[in-house]
């Protein structure tokens, strides 16, 4: 009887630090995701339209539907496990994809992610990497955090490449935006990989990269 009631303690104890780390200090509650975005939506708006390269504007169609990819990856797996990461993460993407289409608009491009379900990419290389990281996620929870992290780094490498080849003041701000949040994520998929026993080596970034983001505290949004 005492230990079933030490249990029931224990567990409303977890469930309420779990509730309370879900909020603040990782910045990817609902509120303080519209707050960033709508900071982002504001300076944006009011950085001057600058002249855009043809390498500038394919970086950003293949970023928005980047971020889709990482939205869709982490909706499925929040489907099979029912872990809240995978759900917090996904809203968080949710407003990486809405940041990008904040440029796609500003640029009048013609939006790559059009009404495209879950699953559905125009990039040929995004959709078969999706099909991939899904199937490699479904093995287990542990590999799903794993295809997590993988997805991270990718986005850290992939936005440090659309950074160097970027001048114009108002994708910087989106990119800084998305990089930051994507090393949020990769701590937090590595954090909870770690905690199931596994192991993680990078794959797009330098270990020495990964260990520098991996090993410092999450940064506010
Ligand atoms: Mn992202
Ligand atoms: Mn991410």
């Amino acid at each position: 009887m005492k230990s079933a009631s030490i249990l029931i303690s224990t567990v409303i104890l977890i469930l309420g630090l779990s509730s309370c780390e879900k909020g603040g200090p990782l910045g990817d509650d609902q509120a303080s995701l519209s707050q960033s975005l709508a900071a982002i939506k504001t300076t944006v708006q009011s950085l001057p339209t600058e002249t855009l390269e043809v390498e500038e504007k394919e970086r950003i169609l293949f970023i928005r539907e980047e971020e889709k990819l990482a939205y869709d990856v982490y909706q499925a797996m929040f489907d099979k496990y029912g872990v809240n990461v995978f759900q917090n993460i996904s809203n968080s993407e949710l407003s990486h994809m809405e940041a990008m289409l904040l440029l796609i608009t500003k640029y009048n491009l013609e939006d790559p992610m059009d009404k495209n379900p879950r699953g559905v990419f125009a990039d040929a290389d995004l959709q078969a990497l999706y099909n991939q990281l899904v199937s490699q996620g479904n093995v287990s929870l542990l590999a799903a955090y794993q295809v997590g992290a993988k997805i991270e780094e990718l986005d850290i490498h992939d936005l440090n490449l659309s950074l160097a080849v970027s001048n114009n003041q108002d994708i910087k701000v989106v990119y800084d935006f998305l990089n930051k949040g994507s090393r949020n994520h990769l701590r937090s998929f590595y954090k909870n990989l770690v905690k199931v026993g596994g192991t993680y080596t990078p794959v797009f970034i330098t270990q020495t990269e990964f260990d520098a983001i991996v090993n410092t505290p999450t940064e506010k949004m």
